[in-house]
């Protein structure tokens, strides 16, 4: 199949509308990441988006929508929920509701609930405008690959897999949305993002977070989200988390990729702006400063992507507290570490 990439314009949205119509695959830019669309009420389109995925079929999908009026055919809305659409919708806030017959048990891995959300992207919001369906849409990448937040990623893991590719640009959030399970006596977090434990419980009272966003599930644990269930976010190198004193920090990432490459790896570090130059002899990978949580996770991913392209075998990152949008870049670079940590100040004591 041949891949086209076109720059959002009301032709190509217009084209995109007619593929999702006849039950064909569109990759469209949301503030989050980009994602690989379907029509939600056609069961062979959804299951396309498994096979173009490679995407175990127990992972269920987000459904997208423009208007609250669609909810109707979708799902059984609360009043809790209608409370967190008036706060936080259009935006990168999932909500899980009771499933309606309408939506193919496909889309939601055969669970009761299924997973909602109104994106801000003025090109997604008029893609779901134009085409006027409900569009179940995961992140636009090969499964185990780091989501994608440029149509470059997502042509790298799609080309020859789907028709069309619409260009926005470059993602704002950089981050899948915050996944939020209100069917329990206190909404869960189940998978953080741009909107933080802080933002909601501002408008709905105490909110808790899913244990397993920052560890990975134990033996025997029952994933709340399935999603989580599956190595994530991995570049094909191994990355390890150092913590510690800032100071420590530098000096034992400075340690670490010495160590490595002098064992003949490729090793690289991932540090904030802040620590470039006293890191320029490590191959220091700019995350972003660590004053703004939100640029770090704008760039995540792409930073993540280019370990591959280099084919970095040893990696070493800093961290940032696990606060507000920080929770969800310790989420997502904790998987990809597979919550790898090292003690920055046993690295220098030893060195
Ligand atoms: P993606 O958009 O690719 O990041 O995938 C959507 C994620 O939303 C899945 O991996 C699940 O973790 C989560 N999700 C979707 N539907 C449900 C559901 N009904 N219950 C729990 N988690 C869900
Ligand atoms: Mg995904």
């Amino acid at each position: 199949m041949n891949t086209r990439v076109l720059a959002a314009s009301p032709a190509t949205l217009s084209t995109a509308a007619e593929l999702l119509a006849s039950g064909q695959l569109v990759a469209f830019p949301t503030e989050t990441v980009y994602g690989l669309g379907a029509n939600a009420l056609d069961k062979d389109a959804v299951l396309s988006i498994f096979a173009a995925k490679d995407r175990p079929a127990d992972n269920p999908l987000i459904v997208h929508i423009w208007h609250r009026e669609q909810l109707k055919d979708i799902c059984e809305v609360s009043p809790l929920a209608e409370k967190l659409m008036d706060a936080f919708w259009p935006g990168p806030l999932t909500l899980l509701m009771p499933r309606k017959e309408s939506i193919p048990l496909e889309v939601t891995a055969g669970l009761p609930t299924v997973a909602v959300r109104m994106p801000s992207h003025p090109v997604a919001a008029e893609l779901l405008r134009v085409c006027d369906l409900p569009i179940a849409a995961p992140s636009a990448n090969r499964s185990g690959k780091p989501s994608p937040t440029t149509a470059q990623h997502v042509f790298t893991d799609m080309d020859g897999r789907i028709p069309l590719i619409i260009d926005g640009g470059s993602c704002d959030v950089g981050l899948e949305s915050t996944v939020l399970d209100i069917n329990q006596p206190t909404p869960c977090i189940l998978r953080p993002g741009g909107v933080t434990q802080a933002m909601l419980e501002r408008v709905i009272g105490p909110v808790t977070v899913a244990g397993s966003v920052l560890r990975p599930l134990q033996k025997g644990e029952k994933a709340l989200s399935p999603g989580m269930m599956y190595k994530h976010y991995s570049p094909d190198g191994q990355v390890s988390l150092v913590e510690g004193a800032e100071a420590h920090v530098v000096a034992a990432l400075r340690e670490l990729h010495h160590q490595a490459e002098a064992n003949g790896h490729r090793a690289c570090v991932m540090c904030f702006s802040e620590h470039v130059a006293d890191l320029a002899d490590c191959h220091p990978h700019d995350l972003g400063s660590q004053a703004c949580p939100e640029e770090v996770a704008r760039r995540l991913f792409e930073t993540l992507r280019r370990l591959d392209d280099e084919h970095m075998d040893a990696i070493f990152s800093e961290v940032v507290p696990p606060e507000g949008v920080g929770l969800a870049v310790m989420n997502r670079l904790g998987r990809a570490a597979a919550f790898r940590t090292i003690q920055a100040k046993e690295v220098i004591e030893k060195a």
